[in-house]
């Protein structure tokens, strides 16, 4: 399957990138498990290792507590909970409440939905792809269209005549924010000096290494997955974020229908093939649904919007062109251009 090249491929870069395990304060125990639908890969630094061993499993069983309320595809969460009766009031987790407040705040609630299941459900990505018709595109639109949510409850507004059923999905913004837990209790841990958490597609450092050289993350041609085309690189705590349409897809007439959807629509976002935010004030909540939100919203506005921030952005648009913003002058975060994308 597709999604797995791509695991394989950011596993290869990771460890290319990532000193091997081993032990002192000086060399960081990295651990990969497969969490979060995908692999994630922790490497800290502390002077006991065997604490620092137990600092990571802690970590894992928070990352494992907010995919049990937010995995729509795991039929015990509380969001498949909700998915099963979307037109009854359920209250919802804080890590759900969390993702919503956090896209307001980012004012990315026009191209951040979280309701968009069901008109993802259409495409059928995890099986052979389907090209949904007007019709089921249409219906499965109008039920999507956001939920309607009284404090800490949520529900769709029912429409007795459709058949499309919605859902909600929290799959844009997840692992960020079970990133940042994971980061926390590392934290709390006390026993933690430093840590990157990566799921490949986000990742999220903690404080500065022993030997003071920064952490260093590359992305991946969205075209080659060989081919490192830029370098983000961390002095201290930060958070980065890649969406991109090689990450679940499938052709159709030699069109690519890929999973970030334009809520306006229901149609694969166009125009970008990768985008990534980076920035030391963001966390990995906030760089989760920025990726996500401003692929949709296109290079231009992304571009406007990472230089409002003060955040860093590298974008390859549908004819291979990147176009990079640095993030501000000692802000923490430098990035490098590293090749040029493939056409
Ligand atoms: P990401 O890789 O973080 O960009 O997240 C992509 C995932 O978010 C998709 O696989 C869907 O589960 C979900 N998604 C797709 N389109 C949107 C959207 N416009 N807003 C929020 N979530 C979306
Ligand atoms: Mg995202």
């Amino acid at each position: 399957m597709r999604r797995t090249g791509t695991l394989i491929a950011v596993l290869a870069l990771l460890s290319a990138l990532l000193p091997l395990a081993a032990c002192g304060s000086d060399e960081p125990v990295a651990v990969s498990r497969e969490a979060l639908g995908t692999v994630v890969s922790v490497t800290a630094y502390g002077e006991d290792e065997v604490a620092v061993r137990a600092a990571i499993d802690d970590a894992f069983a928070t990352m494992a507590e907010v995919e049990s309320d937010l995995d729509a595809y795991d039929p015990e969460s509380a969001v498949s909970d909700f998915n099963a009766a979307p037109f009854e009031w359920h209250e919802l987790p804080t890590s759900a409440l969390e993702v919503l407040d956090a896209v307001d705040t980012l004012d990315a609630a026009d191209e951040f939905s979280v309701g968009l299941f069901g008109v993802s459900q259409l495409y059928d990505f995890e099986g052979e792809g389907h090209v949904p018709t007007d019709g089921e595109l249409s219906a499965a639109l109008q039920t999507a269209s956001m939920p309607e949510r009284e404090g800490h409850r949520l529900r769709f507004l029912g429409i007795a005549s459709t058949t499309a059923k919605p859902g909600l999905d929290f799959g844009g913004a997840a692992k960020g924010l079970a990133l940042d837990r994971a980061r926390e209790s590392l934290r709390a841990s006390g026993v933690v000096t430093a840590a990157l958490i990566s799921s490949g597609s986000s990742t999220v450092t903690l404080g500065t290494k022993p030997d003071g050289s920064v952490w260093r993350i590359g992305i991946e041609d969205p075209r080659d997955p060989e081919t490192i085309v830029a370098t983000f690189a961390f002095e201290s705590d930060g958070a980065l974020s890649t969406s991109g349409d090689y990450q679940r897809y499938f052709e159709h007439d030699g069109v690519r229908y890929h999973h970030i959807l334009d809520p306006a629509t229901g149609l694969p976002a166009r125009g970008i093939r990768s985008l990534t935010i980076a920035a030391p004030s963001l966390s990995g909540l906030d760089t989760d649904i920025l990726s996500t939100a401003l692929f949709v919203r296109g290079a231009a506005g992304a571009v406007e919007y990472a230089e409002a921030a003060g955040a860093a952005l590298y974008v390859v648009d549908d004819e291979g062109r990147a176009q990079l913003v640095p993030a501000p002058a000692d802000s923490g975060l430098t990035v490098a251009e590293e090749a040029t994308p493939k056409r």
